[in-house]
């Protein structure tokens, strides 16, 4: 068995609730999506989104122009030799870890499905039927942050994230102080500054809310200043973006820097990566979200067979996008909140979805 083709789609994932964070403001990102055919006929998918061009270092045009290098490096390949594969995808191109995430996770669909197998089996067994979610409170005034937060609770979740910088600080402490009023006990409650604030601001904003229990989630934008405001602040601190690879992350964890992750599929490189990266979390005692910052049911389903298998003590959640944009690429089996946790796909093998790749469209690429 053997990847004989590779198509490409570019599918728009418009919102329908725009959310806004410290630097950028999500609006209709394009998800690419892979569809791997093996020369057996079997068909396995990836896909890669991006939020915004912001977010991360890459964006969704350079993931489908990184596409053109790795598509026919694929061919010829066993999808389920994950490491060849991957080092199949580095030999290519240095980087771009978003299209070799489609990749990895299409060979993960595809290996799976050749053994008949759930994704998640493969990738150590479910711990849990459902895996818990995190939800997201955008940046807004105090009254509709707390708002938000106690609906939120209302459904069912366990675990707040409030979007905060972009703006006066006084303005952030102010929605903090709103939202821990409301927060319910068993509600975890992180503050995402997605980058967003200096040192000083991020130690004002500690020191003021000294004893809201809650973390603060990528404050600033590099690792010493985390250090900094780890050392001098009063909060533990979870490392989203700078969490770049497995090297970083051991780093990271060994340092005593990070008290936790928000990890990303696309940041990552895939499961394969993402499968490591769990297991050096979960044997150092560290929480992780398994999740990525955008896109349709196919990445929703890979970050959920992953959350699955984290030990449910260390494991921050996995976010969805589907509230956001309300696409669902297969109706009855995509990944939805359901009181504050995901369901897991039950489509059959692989992922769990049932897809067809003509659905997505005319291909924007092939490669056999
Ligand atoms: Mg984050």
């Amino acid at each position: 068995m053997a990847i004989a083709e590779v198509r490409v789609y570019a599918v728009p994932l418009e919102t329908q609730n725009i959310y806004t964070m410290s630097s950028s403001r999500v609006a209709t990102p394009v998800s690419t999506i892979v569809a791997l055919i093996d020369d057996d006929g079997t068909v396995g998918f990836g896909e890669a989104c991006l939020a915004t061009p912001h977010y991360q270092s890459e964006h969704n045009d350079g993931v489908r122009a990184a596409l053109e290098l790795l598509g026919p490096a694929m061919l010829g390949l066993e999808a389920q030799r994950f490491t060849v594969v991957n080092a199949a995808m580095d030999a290519t191109i240095e980087g771009q870890r978003a299209a070799k995430a489609a990749l990895d996770i299409a060979c993960w669909d595809l290996a799976a499905k050749q053994l008949g197998q759930p994704v998640v089996d493969m990738l150590g067994g479910a711990r849990s039927d459902h895996v818990v979610s995190y939800h997201v409170v955008g940046i807004a005034t105090p009254e509709e942050a707390a708002a938000e937060a106690s609906a939120l609770q209302d459904q069912g979740s366990t675990r707040l994230q409030l979007k905060t910088g972009g703006r006066l600080i006084h303005d952030d402490i102010a929605s903090i102080r709103a939202v821990a009023d409301v927060v319910r006990p068993g509600t975890d409650l992180a503050v995402d500054t997605n980058r967003g604030w200096s040192t000083v601001e991020a130690l004002q904003v500690s020191n003021a809310c000294a004893s809201i229990t809650m973390s603060l989630e990528q404050p600033c934008a590099t690792e010493a200043e985390l250090a900094d405001v780890k050392a001098n602040g009063h909060h533990p601190i979870v490392v989203d973006e700078n969490a770049t690879d497995i090297r970083t992350i051991a780093r990271l964890i060994t340092s005593g820097l990070a008290n936790g992750f928000g990890l990303k599929l696309t940041r990552l490189g895939g499961l394969t990566a993402m499968r490591a990266v769990r297991d050096l979390c979960m044997a150092s005692r560290v929480p992780m979200s398994s999740d990525d910052a955008w896109g349709g049911d196919i990445i929703a389903a890979a970050g959920v067979a992953l959350g699955a298998t984290l030990d449910p003590r260390l494991s921050r959640g996995a976010w969805i996008s589907h509230p956001y944009h309300g696409v669902h690429y297969d109706d009855a089996n995509g990944p939805r909140l359901d009181g504050g946790n995901v369901t897991l796909p039950a489509g059959g093998p692989g992922l769990g979805l049932v897809l067809d790749p003509d659905q997505f469209g005319e291909p924007v690429a092939v490669y056999r």
